[in-house]
């Protein structure tokens, strides 16, 4: 069956009024004076055009919003932290469901248990859990979103020592594609429950998570940094210590050029590799555990101990939202000889001084479930990889690009197959079915059951069977 999609122009007017007396938030459309700001995602490179923004504030207008968006055959995007590589919250013509007015956060002391809303930022959520010594597992930049985040996947400084951020999700309201308010878990629509923990935005929208935090309060870490000549030296030592190193331990690994301040002078735009580290044992043996890296010699290195929210915002600073990114992505599970001359060739030919390649460890707890336990195919891959090439020019659009991509062309040959999906831009059906390997078949039942009319299609997006 052919979907028609229909335009906010094709909207009467007296309904538009009617849905908007539906809502507590507003919307905004593109003749308000804030619509561009309101239309823009993190990334730069998108410039995309919605009919309508809707920022919601409660589930009643996700509700009502979802409700507005089918019965008028709108294209639907959904917008938590608006991080997405490939800009998947926000879209030309359609419907923007916003959901950054869903902000709440309560910890349970009684359980360590976090309840989140589904428009909080991780930043956020660091602030609020680190007074009660507490932590989830999330990623590395504090102004990304819970929602897209833990509906990909989640990889991060504690995913050796806690597993991925979707390892720790324990239950989540949504309003599905029918408008109707669903509690998940693995004890109430426990198929959906499988589903969004890696399935990404295809199932419904998220509203509240429950994530199972972590004591987690200080941790010992930071990077350390060898010159770019070494990276095949380097990357060996790294892939053999990281498979063996206790899950207390993490790091991973990048290619990267330094692009000033608060690095020394002397490293200033010039090309390396090194090691994010991140360690969450007990901190009397944090010294012990640096030993064998720094007996590698690194060029610069400035770990030491530090607040885990410190960690989580470390990069924040070099990463503001508006810059030119763009991705490219796979799963490794061995770093050969030819993986390493790749990654020495197009470490040293980094494009502009914020791109970035960065191989991220899937071992550990991470490592410790299940390939079916959650759409998350490649536990048993030893790394995500991901080459970002990030400007802030748009002039260099066309060269961050460029180099992106042939740095992912000469090593896909000897990747795993599929990639990360929050590591990708919108890359076409095959990478999303190289991507969920044996666990697609069982994602597109569950799809079809809950969104027989593929309504939330602007994501990685999983296809309904053909009714
Ligand atoms: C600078 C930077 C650093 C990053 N670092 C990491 C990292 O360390 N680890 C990691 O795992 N990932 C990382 N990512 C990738 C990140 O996980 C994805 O970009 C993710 O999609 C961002 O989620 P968001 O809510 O901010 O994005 P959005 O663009 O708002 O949404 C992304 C997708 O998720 C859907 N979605 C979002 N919220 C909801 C919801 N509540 N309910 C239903 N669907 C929803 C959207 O529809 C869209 O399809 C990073 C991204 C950036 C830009």
């Amino acid at each position: 069956m052919k979907i028609m999609i229909n335009t906010i122009k094709d909207i009467l007017e007296p309904e538009i009024e009617i849905f908007v007396s539906k809502l507590r938030g507003k919307i905004v459309v593109p003749s308000a004076t804030d619509y561009n700001n309101s239309r823009k995602v993190y990334n730069g490179m998108i410039d995309k055009h919605p009919g309508m923004i809707v920022m919601c504030v409660d589930v009643a207008d996700v509700m009502a919003s979802v409700n507005f968006g089918r019965e008028n055959n709108l294209l639907v995007a959904i917008r938590g932290g608006g991080h997405n590589g490939g800009g998947l919250g926000v879209c030309d013509d359609g419907l923007v469901i916003d959901l950054s007015g869903i902000k709440f956060i309560r910890v349970d002391t009684s359980d360590d248990t976090v309840r989140i809303g589904g428009g909080n930022l991780w930043g956020e959520v660091d602030h609020a859990t680190h007074p009660f010594g507490l932590a989830i597992p999330a990623g590395i930049i504090s102004t990304t979103g819970v929602g897209g985040l833990t509906l990909g996947g989640g990889v991060g400084h504690l995913s050796r020592k806690y597993g991925l951020t979707i390892d720790n999700l324990l239950e989540a309201d949504m309003v599905l594609a029918d408008g109707s308010f669903v509690t998940v878990s693995a004890k109430q629509n426990s198929d959906l429950f499988w589903a969004i923990r890696g399935g990404g935005g295809n199932f419904g929208i998220v509203t509240s998570f429950k994530f199972q935090a972590h004591k987690v309060k200080t941790v010992f870490g930071g990077p350390t940094l060898w010159p770019i000549e070494k990276t095949e030296e380097i990357m060996k030592w790294y892939q053999d210590f990281i498979n063996n190193a206790p899950d207390e331990l993490n790091g991973f690994f990048a290619t990267l050029i330094i692009p000033g301040a608060p690095f020394p002078e002397h490293l200033h735009n010039k090309q390396f590799c090194g090691i994010v580290w991140c360690y969450t044992g007990d901190m009397a043996k944090a010294k012990e555990a640096f030993e064998p890296i720094l007996a590698i010699n690194p060029l610069f290195e400035h770990i030491g101990e530090m607040p885990y929210p410190s960690v989580q915002t470390l990069f924040d600073g070099l990463f503001p939202p508006g810059l030119q990114w763009y991705w490219r992505a796979d799963f490794f599970n061995e770093l050969g000889p030819e993986v390493r001359a790749k990654h020495l060739e197009f470490g040293s030919t980094i494009p502009t001084p914020l791109s970035q390649m960065h191989l991220y460890p899937i071992s550990g707890a991470a490592s410790r479930v299940a390939k079916d336990a959650t759409p998350w195919a490649y536990r048993d891959a030893r790394y995500a990889g991901v080459i970002v090439g990030v400007d802030p020019d748009p002039a260099n659009a066309d060269k961050i690009t460029k180099w992106c991509k042939e740095y992912w062309e000469a090593l896909h040959p000897y990747s795993a197959g599929g990639a990360y999906v929050n590591f990708m831009m919108d890359e076409g059906e095959d990478r999303v079915k190289a991507t969920y390997g044996d666990n697609y078949e069982r994602l597109v039942t569950i799809k079809s059951k809950y969104d027989p009319n593929n309504l939330f299609r602007v994501n990685q997006n999983i296809k309904p069977m053909l009714k």
